[in-house]
């Protein structure tokens, strides 16, 4: 069994002291024995405390003038400073990591496919009890383009990367997102002009380096609806199709003048607008590597900055596209304007050292 005896600031005497520079610091006097046991690293007790055997109590409490409970006051102020500090630090830790939101449609049977594109199949392979555990398997078959998905820049651009080729860092990066749905309420064949990104960026600032720049027309609601979701009564004929996406005037201007970015992606089942032909919105920025995304869900629960996405597909080699899961870290100090909240958490402790 053990007591705990505590010292106060002092001068440590003892000649044969194994740790004069703690002992220095920490014991008013004390022996050789109670010497090597110390010191008690500070961080793990709220005060400076030495461990003594049982046997030694009576001892102990006879050398009343040893044995203190208090810190001195600036031993005090600077324990409370590193305490708020790495409360601070606690805080700003939990509110960096944000809160997420799932832009993925789950794939399923009624996923919808670009026309000419089998439909996803799902088979149980097992699903039963064995003898001491429970045991599922399937398998799945999915065309690359349909549900949310990825567009390999190979996909309209010879020699550019495959999926298995895109690189991570072009696969994360700060969200834009451009809202155009009240326009695509009422106009289905409306697209993402040069003057929404000229109007996000005065209310914004420049889009940012390595950006997602997403579409919110506020067509996932008609997710998994066929003929809504393609905005045709033939969603088998590509020719009939009505639904928004980028002009290609915008992905030339973005080449010209916003290359940097990572992706433009749409809520909608391709970059290029539903009566496209040509399809130049994707020629264009797949040539520069831009990759595609497309059926991407829920951006009207995506800020229009201030949330980090992560678009990571499935990795098939040699892939022209493939399944996406895709998703918004949310950054709420980010909401509040406060874009290093270490900074901020820095400036609290500061102070409150001058103040304690
Ligand atoms: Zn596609
Ligand atoms: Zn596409």
């Amino acid at each position: 069994m053990l007591t705990l005896v505590q010292y106060r600031s002092g001068v440590c005497n003892t000649a044969n002291c194994r740790r004069k520079r703690e002992c220095t610091k920490r014991h008013k006097k004390h022996s050789t024995t109670s010497c090597k046991s110390a010191p008690i690293p500070q961080a793990q007790l709220p005060t400076p405390v030495k461990v003594r055997p049982a046997s030694t109590v009576a001892q102990e409490q006879d050398e009343k003038s040893e044995t203190y409970t208090s810190l001195a006051p600036d031993e005090r102020g600077q324990t409370m400073a590193l305490l708020f500090f790495l409360q601070t630090l606690a805080v700003s830790t939990v509110a960096a990591q944000g809160r997420f939101v799932d832009l993925t449609h789950a794939l399923d049977t009624n996923t919808v496919y670009w026309p000419g594109s089998p439909s996803f199949k799902f088979n149980i392979l097992s699903r039963q009890q064995q003898d001491s555990f429970w045991y599922e398997s399937n398998n799945f078959s999915t065309a690359e383009h349909g549900g949310t998905h990825i567009d390999s820049p190979s996909h309209f651009s010879k020699n550019q990367w495959r999926l298995h080729e895109i690189p991570l860092n072009n696969l994360i990066g700060p969200g834009v997102v451009i809202d155009i749905s009240a326009r695509a309420e009422k106009d289905p064949d409306t697209q993402v002009e040069i003057a929404d990104l000229f109007q996000w960026e005065e209310k914004h600032g420049k889009i940012p380096e390595g950006a997602i720049v997403l579409m919110n027309s506020g067509w996932d609601k008609y997710w998994p609806n066929k003929t809504a979701v393609f905005g045709s009564s033939t969603p088998n004929n590509s020719s009939t199709f009505h639904f928004p996406g980028f002009s290609p005037r915008t992905a030339r201007w973005i080449i010209a003048n916003r290359k940097y970015i990572n992706a433009i992606g749409v809520d909608t089942p391709s970059i290029d607008f539903g009566q496209s032909r040509d399809f130049q919105t994707h020629v264009t920025v797949f040539g520069a590597n831009i990759v595609g995304l497309e059926n991407v869900a829920n951006l009207s629960r995506v800020p229009v900055t201030g949330a980090t996405v992560f678009a990571i597909p499935v990795k098939i080699r040699d892939g022209s596209g493939g399944p996406l899961r895709i998703f918004a870290m949310i950054n709420d100090v980010n909401r509040a304007g406060i874009n290093h909240p270490e900074i901020l958490c820095m400036m609290v402790t500061f102070i409150s050292i001058l103040l304690i």
